[in-house]
């Protein structure tokens, strides 16, 4: 249901309830709010309100159910599908509870739902400690936890949602209640990697771990022409790499914002992204054998503040580009997959355009299986597209540009899909990001959302 058709005054009584602000189309502030990383997406809420605590997600949730309004939920608005935001419904706006509180004695974390990892490790990191998170600063800790969450350090200490130890969560009835081990083990286990399918999040405990203040970090750059050596030679080494060793792949455009010298600027280049997350000697001695292979024409790992590594890829992800992703998970990096890389990557069709790769393994394949709903463990690489442009003329271009890609890979590709990297044109991927999990968590959805008001997300319909 649209919300134009309901009194204006019964929006007005919505406002009087709430803490935070409710934006309506013309209202200052209102663009900035339903504007989302993505620059693809373009929806405009029929009003927005920006909760300032789990009250205001109560008095919402009540508000878009007794309404039957469509209702989407913004953590940190990173979704590529843009699924924070919806036409003529009701959009709750996390932003403002980005608190993070840390406790050092018993290494945990408080964190509110509309806080970004840049927010986390700020706060984290003045105790030397962290957990895992995305690799990107602006990213939502809401949504990268709730679809599993990969990082520099899940090798080493799993999964983001692997190290939560409860969840505050509002519930399709508008209640508050506490998800753990202890308390609905089900719905805990269900909203690590079954998305926000089963309320809304207010805010996240998580265990922390001593890392830093400082990694061992860098990048090795090579030229294409030694793309397919570096990459054979890097699955090698990341077969028996210890779980603190991760690496990341990448494909990127050379350019002047990245530092590479002027003669690159243009040319596609493949970047490994090096972290070692424990003891810096210990670190040399273990990427020593990555680092004298080939001769990369750059060598920056060295000591990094944790921090300017979670930064580190900020400048390639920042917000305003229009953006379209596809991704694959592999058991195995062939040689017939590197093949198939190398031949379509160059030339990169933008200058802001990644394709790259992601090493699973380690601690997240070493818990237990059914411990959450993620089911991806026992996948070993994950590989994605991510054409990035600005002119809207070019939409169809690039989209086909990774289309075709993606499909000259999939031959090699394991079943199953991130359920954080979907696209919105992959419902039909939906089920396949479950897994072996699909009908559990059905179960669920039946149970603590029988009406599917949260269904701005990847996803799962209730049978009842
Ligand atoms: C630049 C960039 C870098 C990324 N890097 C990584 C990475 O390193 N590792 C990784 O695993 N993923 C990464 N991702 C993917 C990321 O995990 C997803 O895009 C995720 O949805 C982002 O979370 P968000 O809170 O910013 O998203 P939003 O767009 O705000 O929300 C996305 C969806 O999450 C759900 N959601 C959000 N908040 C809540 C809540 N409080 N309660 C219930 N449901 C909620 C809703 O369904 C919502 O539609 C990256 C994405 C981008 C754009």
């Amino acid at each position: 249901m649209a919300i134009e058709h309901i009194e204006q005054t019964t929006v007005e009584n919505f406002a009087e309830q709430v803490n935070g602000q409710v934006l309506q189309p013309g209202d200052d502030g209102y663009d900035e709010a339903r504007t989302v990383w993505n620059a693809m997406i373009d929806r405009k809420p029929a009003a927005i309100v920006r909760c300032t605590g789990a009250a205001d997600v109560m008095a919402a949730v009540d508000f878009a159910r007794d309404l039957d309004l469509l209702l989407s939920v913004k953590g940190g608005g990173h979704n590529v599908a843009g699924r924070a935001v919806c036409d003529n419904g009701l959009m709750i706006d996390l932003g403002e509870m980005n608190g993070v509180r840390v406790d050092p004695k018993t290494q945990t974390a408080r964190v509110g739902a509309g806080a970004t990892w840049g927010d986390f490790d700020h706060e984290a990191q003045t105790f030397g400690l962290a957990t895992t998170g995305g690799i990107v600063s602006m990213t939502g800790v809401a949504g990268l936890t709730l679809g599993g969450g990969l990082g520099h350090l899940h090798r080493k200490y799993g999964l983001a949602s692997d190290n939560l130890r409860s969840i505050d969560v509002v519930t399709a009835d508008g209640e508050l209640v506490h998800a753990s081990e202890d308390e609905n083990p089900d719905l805990f286990w269900g909203m690590r990697g079954g998305g926000g399918n089963f309320g809304i999040a207010t805010s996240f405990e998580f265990d922390l771990h001593e890392v830093g203040p400082e990694v061992l970090a860098g990048r090795l750059l090579y030229p294409y022409e030694a793309a397919a050596e570096v990459l054979r030679f890097n699955r090698e080494f990341m077969a028996d790499a210890p779980n603190e060793v991760m690496c990341y792949p990448a494909f990127v455009q050379g350019n002047p914002g990245a530092g590479h010298p002027e003669p690159l600027h243009g040319e596609t280049l493949l970047v490994l992204l090096v972290t070692y997350s424990d003891d810096i000697a210990e670190g040399r001695e273990v990427l020593r054998p990555l680092r004298e292979f080939a001769d990369p024409i750059a060598d920056t790992i060295r000591p990094t503040p944790y921090t300017e590594l979670q930064q580190s890829a900020d400048e390639l992800y920042q917000e305003g580009h229009r953006n379209y992703w596809k991704s694959h998970f592999y058991h195995e990096v062939s040689d017939e997959f590197i093949e198939t890389v190398v031949d379509h990557v160059d030339p990169m069709p933008s200058p802001f355009t990644t394709v790259y790769g992601n090493w699973l393994s380690g601690a997240t394949a070493e818990a237990d299986l059914d411990a959450t709903a993620f089911p991806h463990r026992d996948k070993t690489f994950l590989f994605t597209i991510s054409p990035k442009w600005t002119d809207p003329e070019r939409d169809d271009e690039l989209i086909e540009w990774a289309q075709e890609f993606h499909d000259a890979l999939t031959p090699y590709a394991a079943d199953g899909v991130y359920m954080n990297y979907l696209e919105r044109d992959e419902d039909e991927r939906i089920r396949e990001a479950y897994g072996d999990r699909y009908e559990r968590l059905v179960e669920l959805k039946n149970e603590w959302d029988p009406n599917n008001l949260f269904q701005m997300n990847q996803n799962i319909e209730p049978t009842v």
